[in-house]
This record gives structure tokens, sequence and C-alpha cells, in this order.
């Protein structure tokens, strides 16, 4: 059978697509690009927020009103494992919806030989970028007023160290240059088998399973959770990169308590921690604006915060509610203008830290993994290409742009010229080291 996947949503989703793809593959099930191609259309949703919610419905409905008779329509993922209901009642005429994680029985349901959610030895690479995500567990145990994810996803759970060394092997097997490690809480992880610093002795197997994979990449950090021993490890460790994402949300102590979040000695103790391990570590955060009661106060306790921890890359959302929180129902909601402006002045900041970050790169050199297919044409003329140093993370952080036409998956040593507010602008310094023709996987 022939199916078309979308998928929306986060990083996390995109490591549940690639599963599904997984189970669907397994069952001798081809992937199609276009639609009407397709047997079976298949949508991957969000249901984080009430926009992701919006943009899920619109999406199924989309592909409902454009299929033919002989199409099947199948919505999967988290928002109908929340609101299968409001699918439901917007789109009457799907075929089936499924929650998370049942990956295997939707693709025994169009008749897939999969029964396992074990890799299987030979799975085909189903990623068509340098950069594969491994999923190391899921779900959450923590107790974040504001967040559904542990009603959706249940209680965490890690994944097998040897599922993931495997999973590991075969992306590496099929050209990935760069393992990114998600999770809801990844410093929890192997805590459900009652172990410690599981992540630590999880980033070692890896860097030594997978040495050919120069980068390794962690992300979704809990404040407080980053031991000595796993930013050692992350020092010590050649192909594990120096930068860490970690989620902090606010900086104002009683907006965090409210948020039922870890204290502000928890982050400072986190950053201290990996600082003082990897002095040159690059640190990705983000922030909630316009939380509940959030006063104008407490918003400048979260600024003074950003502004003294400079953290290099800042990503921001403004406060929606989710039903079944108990923030949703809290008194004091912050205004949507006030929460624009508050928004507007936080990234007016977090801008101005991450340029003069990367003013701090220009002149060095260093490697940048080419993520584009094509080069395309700078303002001048000149072929260009756009790809990301170890200071960035795919898909939420800046960009490195190289002048020159380079193949997908190089990684290419250049000279920082220019530093934009949040990219790069980069010369090559030498020939490019392109990986074996036909080794990147494409889809
Ligand atoms: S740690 Fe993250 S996923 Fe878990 S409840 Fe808090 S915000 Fe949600």
């Amino acid at each position: 059978m022939k199916y078309h996947l979308v998928t929306l949503g986060c990083a996390k989703n995109t490591v549940d697509s690639m599963r599904l793809e997984q189970a669907l593959r397994t069952g001798r099930h081809t992937a199609v690009t276009a639609p009407e191609e397709a047997d079976l259309l298949l949508v991957n949703t969000c249901g984080f927020i009430d926009a992701a919610k919006d943009e899920s419905v619109a999406v199924v409905r989309a592909l409902d009103a454009a299929r033919r008779a002989d199409q099947r329509l199948y919505v999967v993922g988290c928002m109908t494992q929340i609101a299968e209901d409001e699918v439901r009642a917007a789109v009457p005429n799907v075929d089936a919806t499924f929650g998370v994680e049942h990956w295997d029985e939707i693709a025994a349901s169009i008749g897939a030989a999969s029964e396992t959610y074990d890799i299987p030895a030979v799975a085909l690479p189903v990623f068509g970028a340098p950069s594969a995500y491994l999923k190391i567990s899921d779900g959450c145990d923590r107790p974040c007023t504001f967040c559904i994810i542990p009603t959706i996803k249940g209680a965490m759970h890690s994944a097998p160290v040897s599922r993931l060394l495997a999973e590991a092997r075969m992306y590496a097997a099929a050209g990935a240059k760069e393992l990114v490690l998600v999770a809801q809480d990844s410093t929890a992880y192997l805590e459900d088998a009652g172990g410690r610093d599981g992540l630590a002795a999880l980033l070692e197997e890896l860097s030594a399973g997978v040495p050919e994979v120069p980068w390794i990449r962690l992300m979704y950090a809990y404040p407080g959770r980053v031991t000595a021993r796993l930013a050692e490890a992350m020092a010590a460790l050649p192909n594990v990169v120096p930068y860490l994402d970690m989620p902090l949300q606010h900086g104002s102590e009683a907006v965090l308590r409210r948020m039922k979040r870890p204290t502000l000695a928890h982050s400072h103790r986190s950053i201290e921690t990996v600082r003082r391990a990897i002095p040159e570590v690059t640190l990705r955060s983000t922030f909630i604006v316009g939380f509940p009661g959030e006063t104008e106060a407490e918003f400048r306790d979260l600024l003074r915060f950003v502004e003294e921890q400079r953290i290099d890359h800042v990503g921001a959302f403004t406060y929606s509610p989710q039903a079944g929180t108990p923030a949703a129902s809290g008194p004091d909601q912050v205004p949507e203008p006030v929460k624009q402006e508050r928004y507007g002045r936080l990234m007016t900041l977090a801008q101005g830290i991450s340029h003069a970050s990367n003013r701090g790169q220009v002149g060095r050199e260093v490697d940048v993994l080419i993520e584009s297919r094509e080069p395309g044409r700078s303002a001048s003329g000149g072929e260009m290409v756009i790809g990301r140093t170890v200071r960035d993370a795919p898909e939420v952080d800046g960009l490195a742009l190289v002048k020159g036409a380079y193949q997908m998956g190089s990684m290419v040593r250049v000279r920082v010229d220019g530093a934009l507010p949040y990219d790069l602008l980069c010369t090559p310094v030498t020939i490019p080291v392109t990986p074996t023709p036909g080794a990147l996987a494409r889809p």
C-alpha cells in the first residue's frame, strides 16, 4: 500500500513519525510525497496548544476534502490521544484514529507484518537530512502546571540502551553526521528503571558505539538535574558537542513556584555545573511569557535573568492555556496584548545577546555541517549553501551561510566572516570532505 504521511508539531513528533514509518516499511508499504498517489493518508497530529490543534484539524480537513473515495484517512498522535472527539466532530469521515505509540497497530490495521517496536536489523533509513533524532524516553512525571504532556504521554518510560544503540548505528550507516537526543526530560533517562546518571552512561555508550558520527547533541535537560557526572561526560566525550538545551521557563521565583517548576537556584546550579565543565558551552533555553498572574516586576525578573545568564539561544512562547491543566483555569490570566508586548521585549533582548554571541565567533575557524540539498545564490550572485555549526541545533537555532557549492552532509571547515543576529556568514578555508556518493539517505 502507498501512504502519504503529514507530521505536525515538534521534533519529538518527527521521531514518532519515523517510528511509524519503520512499522509501515517493515510491512512493505511505500511512502509517496503526493497525497493523490496514496492509498492511505496519515496525519500525525500535535495537541500541545490550541493553535496546534487548529492546525491539525485544518490539515485533516484539507486532506479529507481533496481525497478520493478509495483513499483511507487515519489521524494519529497527540491530538487524537487527548481530544479524539474534537477530531471526529470536525472531520466525521475519518476512517480511523490512533493515540500515541500505536505505530504497530496502525501498520497491523492495514495488513503490515510488523509485530515489534524494536528496530528491525535491516530497517530502511527513513530520514533525508544529515541529522537524525533519537528519542531516548517518552512521557513525563513532572508536575508543571501549564503542561498537558503527562496526560497525553503518561509516565516517563526510557528506551533500552540496546535499542538506542541499534538505532544510532542504523543512522550512522545511512550517513548521519549528527544525532540529536530528545525526550520530554532527557536528564531523567533510566530513572524509571531505578538508575542514576543514566544519561551520562548513555552518552558514553553512544559516543563509543558510533564514533563515526561527529556530533551527538543533547536537548531538553531539566533544571537542577545536570549533574557533575553528566557535565564531565559531555566534556570528555569527543563527539558530544559543547551544547546544552535546558528549558528554564522563567526567571522569577514566584512564577516558577506557580508553574511548579524547579527554583531559580536549581537553574543557576545547572548552568554553573555545565559552564564549569565546558567553558565554551552554547546554552539554549525556552521561556513562557504571560503565565497567569505574571506581573510587570516578575516579567522584569525574567529579563534580568536572561541578561545576566547570557543565554546564547532563547526560544519564547506566549502562555497558551491548555484545557485540563491547573494553570488554564487559574485566576489572573494575562491579557493577550500584554503577553505580546512582553514577548517582543524578551525577544529584542535575546536577539541582542544572540548577536553579541555570534560576533564573538567572527574570525574563528569552525566546522559547518551542510544541510542544503541544492546550492542557492547569495545577493551578490555567487553560489551559497546553508548549514550549522555545533553551536546551533537543527530547526530551532541559527544557520551558517557558506560561500560555494557543497553536498548535503559535507562537513566544511570555514572562517566566520560576519555575524547576523541569529546566523553566521562563512567562507570555506579547506577543500570540503564530501561523503561517499550515495552514502546519505535521500527521500
Ligand atoms: S517537564 Fe516538560 S513535559 Fe514534563 S510536565 Fe514539565 S513542561 Fe511538561
